[in-house]
């Protein structure tokens, strides 16, 4: 069997955390099966190296901060390696590029193209444990590139798919993913098996288990993925294909982001073009625009309110300020939080609407934006009641019975 095992930040949070994933992929390899590890940079490191970067400039080179920030990885995947050496293993570490993890060329939210997987067979087939550092790759043009915040989980998903592995084990600090964070709502349940579509709506709104870009290209490349607890052998959440799940409750589970800001541009020209040129102007940055609402115009003027992640604000700001002669102003909001409910049961409920706005009414909440799908409602809401907003809705829905 060959199995590709991922260990987030906290797993490899220090050295003696080290020596337990060295044990955990040891026993995996002592029992026969070929093993390749992608790992994260140690917690609280790509914070401290990005940190760095904005100490000269708030837009650094992004070139530059790529080369800076995969860092982290290495040192991990170089120091899983030698502690693997040390239990006696034939073990390598390889960077993005050695890996043959082949991106495009757009620095700090690359993505990957393919991944070239002779030298990781090369090291397999002579009987050695492979460490990856995740979160990066190599771009044509031979630049290292960064695959986003929370990448390292696209690249075990991008490699296991690529060599075809038996199983993708995505490990982190909780013990699957929860019907909540955890964090926010003790009374959290650990979900057993979820489908590939509900995962991603989960983790693109927020649910940061896993990297959603992850389980759209696990989706993809069928890839199943197990989520699991790198500290215990409890056994985790299983994401797999809709087929498979029995049971389809009518909200499986609640997210929360805290990194949207929401930018609102006052009396706009109501005309044919404006909102074209502005998100493009933005997409040309590749900044992601998440919700939009317009309201309806009045007097050849109207409103376009929109969130984007807070880290492109200081981006968003200069490229907006094109605009501001086509706007009577344009405010940012910082503190803003969206709040989510996904289910697959949805689709064939109706009620769910009114429920979670209730829910909302009785806290006092105020909804400044709604969006939906099939199988998601999101709004967003003032930040300092985000948690406030998460446990009604999971004790509404009962999500903690
Ligand atoms: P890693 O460093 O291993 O990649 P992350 O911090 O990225 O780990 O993701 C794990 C965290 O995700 C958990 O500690 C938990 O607080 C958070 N989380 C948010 N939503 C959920 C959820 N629905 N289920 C499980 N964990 C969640
Ligand atoms: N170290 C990177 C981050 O903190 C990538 C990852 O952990 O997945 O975002
Ligand atoms: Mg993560």
């Amino acid at each position: 069997m060959l199995v590709v095992q991922k260990y987030g930040g906290t797993s490899v949070g220090d050295c003696s955390k080290i020596a337990n994933v060295a044990n955990r992929v040891a026993r995996v390899k002592k029992e026969g099966h070929d093993v390749v590890v992608v790992v994260s940079a140690m917690s609280g490191e790509t914070d401290k190296l990005i940190g760095y970067t904005k100490y000269f400039n708030e837009i650094p080179s992004q070139k530059e901060v790529d080369k800076i920030v995969s860092t982290g990885e290495i040192v991990t995947s170089s120091l899983l390696s030698i502690a693997l050496q040390n239990l006696g293993f034939k073990a390598i570490g390889l960077s993005g590029e050695k890996a043959g993890v082949i991106t495009d060329c757009i620095h700090t939210k690359a993505k990957i193209q393919k991944v070239n997987q002779e030298n990781i067979n090369k090291y397999l087939k002579d009987g050695y444990i492979v460490v990856i550092a995740g979160f990066q790759g190599i771009s044509k043009d031979g630049e290292i590139t960064t695959l986003g915040r929370g990448g390292s989980d696209l690249s075990a998903v991008a490699i296991a798919g690529a060599l075809k592995a038996d199983l993708c084990e995505i490990y982190t600090d909780v013990d699957g993913v929860f019907t909540t964070d955890p964090r926010i709502e003790s009374k959290a349940k650990k979900i057993e098996k979820i489908s590939y579509d509900e995962m991603l709506e989960l983790a693109s709104l927020g649910a940061k288990v896993l990297l959603n870009r992850s389980v759209e290209m696990a989706k993809k490349l069928n890839v199943k993925i197990i989520t699991r607890n790198s500290f215990n052998n409890n056994e985790g959440t299983l994401i797999t294909n809709e087929e498979e799940i029995m049971e389809k409750p009518i909200i499986s589970g609640i997210a929360l982001d805290k990194n949207q800001a929401r930018i609102s541009m006052v009396n706009v020209d109501d005309k044919p073009g404006i909102a074209a040129e502005l998100f493009t102007s933005l997409a040309n940055s590749n900044i992601n625009v998440d919700m939009i609402v317009q309201t309806i115009g009045r007097d050849g003027k109207t409103d376009i309110d929109f969130t984007i992640p807070k880290t492109d604000l200081a981006l968003a700001k200069t490229i907006l300020s094109d605009f501001e002669r086509s706007s009577q102003s344009i405010e940012f909001d910082e503190n803003i939080a969206k709040v989510s409910i996904v289910g697959l049961g949805m689709k064939s409920h109706s009620g769910v609407a009114s429920k979670t706005f209730g829910t909302m009414a009785k806290e006092n909440i105020n909804i400044m934006m709604i969006s939906t799908s099939e199988i998601k409602i999101s709004m967003i809401i003032d930040l300092k009641y985000a948690e406030l907003a998460v446990r009604a809705l999971h004790s509404a829905y009962e999500l903690d019975k």
